[in-house]
């Protein structure tokens, strides 16, 4: 029923790793599969057809549990979790005991996390 193509007019710029099922975008894969949540075995509709009716159907996070579980908006509308951000600038800084820490900046990368395509 739904296929995603690479090229899907629902989205305004080609996704990194945008879903079908929520039209939200994510800047790491990680993140787009943390999204999903729930049993595999049916999707959230599905399951509230069953008899009795099952709610741990698989499903998309809306935006307000995104948002509960920190996650925030990037400028281009992408989400990312700005905790693994973190995680990852420490680990950068580590290796590289030079360089000062910028913790002030908005993160502005273009996801050098796995990506999709
Ligand atoms: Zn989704």
């Amino acid at each position: 029923m739904h296929s995603t193509t690479s090229s899907d007019p629902r989205f305004p710029r080609k996704p990194l790793n945008g879903c079908g099922g929520c039209h939200a975008d994510f800047t790491s894969l990680r993140l787009f599969d943390a999204h999903r949540v729930g049993v595999y075995a049916y999707t959230y509709e599905q399951g509230l057809r069953l008899e009795p009716p099952a709610e741990d159907g698989r499903r998309c996070l809306d935006a307000e549990e995104m948002y509960s579980r920190g996650w925030e908006k990037d400028e281009r509308g992408r989400w990312f979790d700005p905790v693994a951000v973190e995680r990852a600038r420490q680990g950068f800084a580590q290796n590289r005991p030079s360089a000062v820490c910028e913790t002030s900046e908005s993160p502005s990368w273009d996801s050098d996390e796995e990506e999709a395509t």
